[in-house]
């Protein structure tokens, strides 16, 4: 879209008076939060910007009818999850523009979204009755006594949520959530709230109660610790300094948490990769979504052999890619998010420069394009003090390295302070797994830079150091949201050697029955 014709809503399917009645909603002040499109950086609406009573009193709402919900048994809950898929699906044309409108991204990235949405719903909606049954477990003494696992819902769980991914990273924590039987508050992005607003009103039409979930807007640092101070579990997604304060506050509080936070994420290009499909794999990897995406390869490490073969190829992909901001299928590569992050990447670049690395494409903002539009770039020879080298730029910046063998790449690929993503580059898929096994990440994708790790909802998803703590999906992605209760029976009176017996029959008597577990034990494993 050209900035310079009009209204942004001119070429969406949402109005300035659909936006505003969703972001409808008051808070206990007048105060509102304005909220700017980054495709023409126009003002698109304002929202409610929630105080801390505010968001004791939503907490407090959606506590109360959790119970009836919890009631309403995993079969019915899993059965509503499901449709909210289909719902998200049915309206992604929408959801799309809305998504697009906030974020600025292109059409393709935002659809990712929804299909992920889609695809989380429809797992969840019909692995839930496995997830939630009651479990047997082997008892203290297999014959007199049994234990039988219970779950029950933690309660309420807090979802917080960053800019770059609205309407995944509001709802992927959130549907198990409910799915358990919990009631949920929601706190997007100040940048970015309407998605979470126009998605929570879906879940409402797929049949979650009334009132179950609550969107609440506002700053980050007001709204945050009030809603950790109120809810029974917090699951957070964004940048690792935040995650940091966000774990105090649970930690004080003694609720679990889950943090999914940045990354610095390697990717691995092997002596035996097909360099054309690797380099394509590096452009889908390194520029969805501008950069802005915490599995994005941002250092990327190739045999030496195929080194300059990899960025011939590399280069030329990243070239033809357009840059464009429209709400149709179309350019490659959307905008950033805002001035202040446009501003940031730009830095970075060129901190790299000024030491010494060579920008081999991009390294360049096109107000032309967009006003917060930066192109893919790709460097080389940066410094290793460089903060680029080490920190999370999230934007479209990726930098290249030659190594000499297996061992530097995994080693290069391990000395960093997160620990997110990772994806390997080879003709030899088994090798491939192997190497895998070596690198300290929470997902390795090979011969794919982040879909096939990240879509395989059934398998966990998440960092180590300083990348977070936690799992979302899969089973682990469920567990976070329920409290296990063990339910143990002796069947023939207390576990205690008969009163009869003097102490050292009794100890002996015990010694003896521990033995006899202990044999039980290795011949059922
Ligand atoms: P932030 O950590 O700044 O913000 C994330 C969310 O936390 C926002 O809703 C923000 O609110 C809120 N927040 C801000 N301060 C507090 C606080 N004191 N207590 C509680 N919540 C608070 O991250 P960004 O928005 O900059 O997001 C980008 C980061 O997220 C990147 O580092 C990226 O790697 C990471 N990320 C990780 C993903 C993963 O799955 N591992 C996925 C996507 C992103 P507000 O901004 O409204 O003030």
């Amino acid at each position: 879209m050209n900035a310079s014709t009009g209204s942004v809503f001119d070429e969406t399917r949402f109005s300035a008076d659909r936006l505003g009645s969703l972001g409808g909603a008051t808070g206990s002040t007048d105060e509102r939060l304005r909220v700017r499109t980054p495709i023409t950086d126009e003002e698109i609406g304002t929202v409610a910007s929630f105080q801390p009573d505010d968001v004791e009193r939503a907490v407090e709402r959606v506590r109360e009818r959790q119970p009836a919900w919890e009631a309403m048994g995993i079969q019915t809950r899993a059965e509503i999850v499901d449709r909210f898929g289909d719902l998200v699906s049915n309206r992604r044309a929408q959801l799309l523009d809305l998504v697009q409108l906030e974020t600025g991204k292109t059409r393709q990235h935002a659809l990712e979204e929804v299909l992920d949405i889609v695809l989380t719903a429809s797992y969840y909606g019909a692995a839930g009755p496995k997830l939630f049954g009651d479990e047997r477990r082997r008892g203290a003494i297999p014959g007199a006594s049994d234990a039988v696992v219970t779950y029950d819902p933690v309660g309420v769980v807090g979802v917080i949520a960053p800019w770059n991914y609205p309407l995944t990273l509001s709802m992927t924590d959130a549907i198990p959530a409910l799915l358990a039987g919990n009631a949920v508050v929601c706190k997007p992005d100040e940048r970015t709230p309407y998605t979470a607003l126009a998605v929570a009103s879906l879940l409402e039409e797929a049949g979650v109660p009334d009132g179950l979930v609550r969107v609440v807007t506002g700053d980050g640092s007001t709204v945050g610790p009030s809603l950790i101070d109120a809810v029974d579990y917090v699951a957070f997604t964004g940048g690792t300094e935040t995650g940091r304060t966000v774990a105090e506050r649970a930690g004080r509080n003694l609720i679990g948490c889950s943090l999914e936070l940045g990354g610095k994420n390697p990717l691995l290009v092997l002596d035996d990769a097909d360099v054309e499909v690797a380099a394509r794999g590096a452009v889908k990897g390194a520029f969805t979504n501008a950069g802005q995406l915490c599995l994005a390869p941002e250092r990327v490490y190739v045999h030496e052999d195929r080194y300059e073969a990899f960025l011939d190829a590399f280069v030329g992909e990243t070239r033809a890619l357009t840059l464009g901001c429209s709400f149709e299928y179309g350019p490659d590569v959307g905008s950033l998010i805002d001035g202040a992050h446009a501003e940031r990447v730009g830095t970075s670049v060129d901190e790299a420069r000024d030491s010494g690395a060579s920008v081999l494409t991009g390294g360049r903002r096109r107000r032309d394009v967009g006003p917060f539009v930066y192109e893919p770039t790709i460097v080389t020879d940066v410094d290793a003090d460089c903060p680029l080298a080490s920190e999370e730029t999230f934007g479209p910046v990726v930098s290249v390295s030659p190594v000499s063998s297996v061992d530097e790449a995994v080693d290069r690929a391990n000395d960093s302070a997160y620990g997110l993503n990772a994806s390997v580059w080879t003709g030899n898929v088994e090798r491939g797994r192997e190497i895998a096994r070596q690198i300290d990440c929470g997902t390795v994708c090979i011969n794919d830079p982040y879909t096939v790790g990240w879509a395989a909802v059934d398998a966990p998803m998440g960092g180590v150091g300083d990348s977070g703590l936690g799992r979302r999906h899969g089973p682990e992605g469920f567990d976070r949201f329920v409290e296990s209760r063990t339910i143990a029976t002796a069947r023939y009176g207390p576990l205690e050697p008969p009163a009869s017996l003097s102490n050292r029959t009794a100890a002996r008597l015990l010694a003896v029955l521990t033995g006899v577990q202990r044999r039980i034990v290795r011949w059922r494993s």
